[in-house]
């Protein structure tokens, strides 16, 4: 008999105990008073922003071209007043 688990509860425990430890680490009993908490405004989320390849100051709308396609045609982007660049 092998110790493998084949269901997968290992990596399940495995789980639960790092989310638990995270938790503890953090000032929470459990995941449901971490969400309390959330719902209560006593934290809140914050989003980390993840490495794109785009450069941080490029415009979301045109994406650094400076215009952009719509169902008229090409036009000068607004966003960015045609720069390409976020101000
Ligand atoms: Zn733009």
């Amino acid at each position: 008999m092998t110790n493998k688990d084949k269901t997968g509860g290992e990596r399940q425990s495995r789980l639960r105990l790092a989310r638990s430890k995270w938790l503890k680490e953090h000032g929470y009993n459990s995941a449901e008073g971490l969400l309390g908490a959330l719902m209560r405004g006593e934290v809140a989320l914050q989003v980390v922003s993840v490495p794109t390849q785009r450069a941080a100051d490029i415009c979301p709308r045109c994406e650094g071209t400076g215009s952009y396609a719509d169902y008229i045609g090409k036009r000068a982007c607004s966003l960015c007043g045609g720069t390409g660049k976020c101000r």
